[in-house]
């Protein structure tokens, strides 16, 4: 049974270099890495965002720019919701954002 999805351990040659790029990358998005060493490109990273959230991404996917934290950004399609409303004069009858694909009533 090989265990290909798991963490390796160990260091190899290129893994400080490797880690560095990941860091910038993450970086490079304002996300704080929370590892402290290249564990893989299948290794799950924990990262914390500019604005505090915290989440985990593949180290391969963090590598290729997808960086995108899944909390702001619903936090930006619900201030985009709620700023449109207020552009239209409408107001939501319950005042909440229930996601994209919901209905809302509006008054
Ligand atoms: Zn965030």
């Amino acid at each position: 049974m090989t265990t290909s999805s798991t963490p390796r351990t160990g260091s190899r040659p290129g893994d400080a270099t490797r880690f560095q790029r990941l860091a910038q990358a993450a970086a490079a998005s304002g996300m704080t890495l929370l590892a402290t060493q290249w564990a893989g490109g299948k290794a799950v990273y924990p990262v914390i965002c500019r604005n505090g959230h915290r989440f985990a991404r593949h180290g391969s996917r963090l590598l290729k720019g997808n960086t995108t934290c899944q909390q702001c950004q619903a936090d930006e399609i619900r201030q985009h919701f709620f700023a449109v409303l207020k552009q239209k004069g409408f107001r939501c009858s319950d005042n909440a954002f229930r996601g994209l694909t919901a209905r809302h009533t509006f008054t």
